[in-house]
């Protein structure tokens, strides 16, 4: 199915990444509210569902990801299709008060109970969500049911994980290494902070590097012996948020390295680029800490494709925002609030200088929930819990 220029701008870059995702981060400043955006992706959520139909056998699950598509499962119920139907949120779902910034809210919600089964990754956002049900609908909840006019879906928790195997060690002996990349080999007890994100607003990125200048400053014997990598891959580049972003981190880390730069020794290193994620597992691997500190994310896999790439006998450390739902399962990262830079930078302080004991204890016990968590059990659930329906 073919969508217009001007579809893929009111349907995609608008409603799409200018209102659905700063309103479900949390950002309702960063909201734009336009009636003619919204009805473009109504009007194409409508058009994936009859292009759908006829692909569809009466006993087919049909599971629908992401905030792109909220509507479809209504459309598809519109045209007749009476099979099972599943959604599943990658995002957050944001505080009540904030979704009701959406004028079509109760629209949004009412269609999402069209779905057998909505699936989100943590309890907060289950809570937020049912939250919102009540607010805009008023419907009644009933154990993980939820029911409405007649309707009952059933809402569920399904963290979303990664296959730890791809970034185990052995999967990349040949790559090239970050500290090949960065001729870092022969300087004695040097230390690698590393930070992995697409360039978007919710990861925090100015924020992180405030908090690496308040590290540099607060603890000048690290001058010389630290390197920051911050991959920043590119994203959304025709959004004017993401334009902004950009020139805004570019700015920071500019000053930054102007600021602490000496005759052989540049503080950040800010690759503005996309990297496979065989070369990422890599450079994992060589960091000694690994700062994943987005403002809000609805789970973030760089932080469990991290601790999967780390091998026993020197494991690095994770530095986990309490913003990023991966914080709920994974307590045994060194948790932060980034917005707060100088206790974040002296817990990276911290993290740096942790025992190897230490180091091990906490990476064995995350590494069991990477592995429990993994993509394919999170399939695997999902599936059967909408077919049991
Ligand atoms: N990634 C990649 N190359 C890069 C940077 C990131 O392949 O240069 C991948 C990374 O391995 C991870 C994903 O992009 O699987 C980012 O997922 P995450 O949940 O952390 O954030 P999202 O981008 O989905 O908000």
């Amino acid at each position: 199915m073919d969508l217009s220029e001007e579809e893929v701008s009111l349907y995609y870059l608008g409603f799409s990444n200018r209102t659905l995702w700063p309103l479900l981060h949390s950002f309702p400043m960063r909201v734009v509210i336009r009636h003619d955006s919204y009805r473009a992706y109504r009007r194409i959520n409508q058009r994936f569902a009859q292009a759908l139909l006829p692909f569809l056998r009466s006993d087919d699950l049909v599971w629908v990801q992401d905030f792109h598509l909220f509507h479809l499962g209504h459309e598809l119920r519109r045209l007749g299709w009476q099979g099972k139907l599943g959604f599943f949120l990658h995002v957050p779902f944001p505080s009540a008060d904030v979704f009701s910034i959406l004028p079509w809210a109760g629209e949004v919600l009412e269609a999402l109970l069209q779905y057998d089964l909505v699936g989100v990754h943590e309890q907060r956002y289950m809570r937020n969500l049912i939250d919102s049900l009540d607010v805009e609908l008023g419907g009644e909840s009933n154990g993980d049911d939820y029911c409405y006019r007649g309707k009952t879906a059933r809402l569920g928790v399904f963290p979303i994980g990664i296959d730890p195997d791809a970034f185990r060690p052995s999967e990349y002996r040949n790559t090239h290494t970050l500290s090949d990349e960065l001729s870092l080999a022969n300087v004695p007890d040097r230390k690698l902070i590393l930070g992995v994100d697409r360039l978007d607003y919710t990861k925090g990125i100015p924020h992180r590097l405030r908090i690496f200048e308040r590290l540099l400053e607060r603890h000048p014997n690290l001058g010389g012996k630290i390197l920051y990598v911050q991959i920043s891959s590119p994203s959304r580049t025709r959004v004017p948020e993401y334009v902004q972003e950009k020139d805004q981190v570019e700015r920071l880390v500019g000053q930054i390295n102007g600021r602490f730069s000496e005759a052989g020794w540049v503080p950040i290193r800010y690759l503005y680029r996309s990297y496979a994620q065989i070369e990422l597992a890599g450079f994992y691997h060589d960091a000694d800490v690994c700062l994943v500190t987005p403002l809000r994310d609805g789970m973030n896999l760089v932080a469990k494709e991290f601790v999967a790439a780390q091998s026993d006998d020197s494991p690095g450390v994770l530095v986990l925002s309490r913003f990023a739902g991966a914080a709920s399962a994974m307590k045994d990262a060194v948790i932060v609030n980034p917005y707060d830079i100088e206790g974040t930078a002296e817990a990276t302080y911290r993290a740096l200088r942790m025992p190897v004991g230490e180091r091990r204890r906490r990476n064995r016990s995350l590494q069991s929930v990477v592995k429990r968590d993994s993509s394919q059990n999170w399939s695997d659930t999902f599936c059967a819990t909408l077919q049991s329906i």
